[in-house]
C-alpha cells in the first residue's frame, strides 16, 4: 500500500472527490496537467477553489513557483480532471491514476522556470510509493503527442493530459520530462513513511555497507531484501529496495493530552511569553502549521496562546465539530486525528 494522503500537503476541498479504480490490476500512473493560469499564492487560492466548484479536481495542486502543495482527495481513489474515452473512465484507469494540476500554462513549459523544493520531493516520494515507474511511456508532451489506447491501458508511468485517449487538451505542454524525475531522485526519499516502499539508487563509489550506513539500515538486511550474495557487489544505477528494513526515521513523538489541555487552558491568560508544557505544544503547533491553520510566526513558540487556540478550533471544525465542541481546547478524538495525519502519537 502506498501513501494515501501526503503529510506535507495542505488539504483542499472536502476530501472526497472520486471513488474506486475501475482497473486496479493495470499498472499505476500519473497524469500531469497545467491550470492555464498564473502561479503564486493568489492563483493557488483562486484556482484551488475553482477546481472544487467546477467538480474537476485533480488529486494534487502544485505551485512550481513556490513549491506549495495541496491535496484534494486520497491517492488510492480516482480524481476527475479527465474526460472519459467512450465508455472507458480514464480517471479510473490503473492501480492508481494520480492527477496533478500544476499552476502554469501549456504554452510556456513550467520546467523552464520552476523551483521544485521539499514539497515536490514529497510528491514524488508518494508517487513512487505506489510503484509508478520513473518513465514516460507515451513519450514527449509536445503538441501532437501520442494518445495511444494500448499504451494508456497497459503501461505504468508518467503521462501528460496530452497523452490520454478520448481527451483533447494538450497540457502540460512540452515540459522537460527528465527534469520532473531528476528534481526528486529516489535516493533523497529519506524518512519515507513506514509501510511504504523506499529505494536507493546506487551512486559511483557506493558500497553496500556505505549505503546501509547512509540509510540507517543494516547492510545485511539490504543484501537479503535484494538477493545480493557474497562478494556483495553493487553497481552504479542499481535500485536497492529498502522496504521492510529497519526505518531510519526518528521515533514518533508523543503528545500528552492532559499536558496539552492544561496548556490550552493556562497559556492564553499568562503574561507574554508564558508557556506550559512547551514540548507537547510545539508538536501540535507544527501540525497545525502543516495544516495551514497556524502561521509560521506562532508555530514554534511552544505557547498554547489565543492564536493557537483559534487555530485548534479551526482544526476541530475541520473534523466536523461545531459550537462549544470546537472551542480550541484539544479533545482526544480531534488530537488523535491530527496525530495520525501529521505523525505524532497521543497519550491520553
Ligand atoms: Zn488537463
Amino acid at each position: 500500500m502506498g501513501e494515501i494522503w501526503i503529510k506535507e500537503a495542505e488539504r483542499l476541498g472536502g476530501g472526497s472527490i472520486g471513488g474506486a479504480m475501475d482497473s486496479p490490476s493495470a499498472p499505476p500512473r500519473v497524469v500531469w496537467h497545467t491550470t492555464e493560469s498564473g502561479a503564486g499564492n493568489a492563483a493557488f487560492n483562486a484556482v484551488g477553489k475553482y477546481l472544487s466548484t467546477a467538480a474537476s479536481e485533480p488529486h494534487i495542486l502544485y505551485d512550481p513557483a513556490t513549491d506549495r502543495l495541496g491535496q484534494y482527495g486520497p491517492l488510492n481513489q480516482s480524481a476527475r480532471a479527465l474526460r472519459n474515452d467512450g465508455s472507458t473512465r480514464t480517471n479510473r484507469t490503473g492501480k492508481v491514476c494520480i492527477q496533478i494540476e500544476v499552476l502554469g500554462r501549456a504554452g510556456s513549459p513550467f520546467t523552464s522556470t520552476w523551483k521544485p523544493g521539499p514539497n515536490f520531493r514529497a510528491l514524488m516520494r508518494a508517487i513512487r510509493s505506489w510503484g509508478v515507474p520513473d518513465a514516460w511511456p507515451a513519450g514527449n508532451c509536445a503538441p501532437g503527442a501520442s494518445r495511444n489506447r494500448t499504451t494508456w491501458a497497459t503501461k505504468g508511468g508518467h503521462y501528460g493530459h496530452c497523452h490520454v485517449p478520448g481527451n483533447d487538451h494538450w497540457d502540460p505542454g512540452n515540459i522537460d520530462r527528465a527534469a520532473i524525475l531528476k528534481a526528486a531522485p529516489p535516493s533523497t526519499g529519506s524518512g519515507s513513511s513506514s509501510g511504504s516502499t523506499s529505494t536507493y539508487t546506487v551512486k559511483s563509489g557506493d558500497t553496500l555497507s556505505g549505503v546501509g550506513a547512509k540509510m540507517g539500515v543494516k547492510w545485511q538486511t539490504i543484501a537479503s531484501l535484494n538477493g545480493i550474495k557474497a562478494p556483495y557487489t553493487i553497481v552504479v544505477g542499481q535500485v536497492l529496495k529498502l522496504k521492510g528494513a529497519t526505518p531510519s526515521t526518528p521515533a514518533t513523538p508523543t503528545v500528552d493530552l492532559s499536558n496539552l489541555i492544561a496548556a490550552a487552558r493556562r497559556d492564553p491568560g499568562l503574561a507574554q511569553g508564558g508557556t506550559t508544557h512547551p514540548a507537547d505544544v510545539k508538536i501540535v503547533e507544527a501540525a497545525l502549521q502543516a495544516e495551514g491553520l497556524l502561521s509560521a510566526a506562532y508555530a514554534k513558540d511552544g505557547s498554547f496562546g489565543t492564536v493557537t487556540v483559534t487555530a485548534y478550533a479551526a482544526w476541530q471544525r475541520r473534523c466536523g465539530y461545531t459550537g462549544s465542541a470546537a472551542d480550541g481546547i484539544p479533545g482526544k478524538a480531534s488530537l488523535e486525528k491530527l496525530g495520525a495525519k501529521r505523525g505524532f502519537k497521543v497519550k491520553a
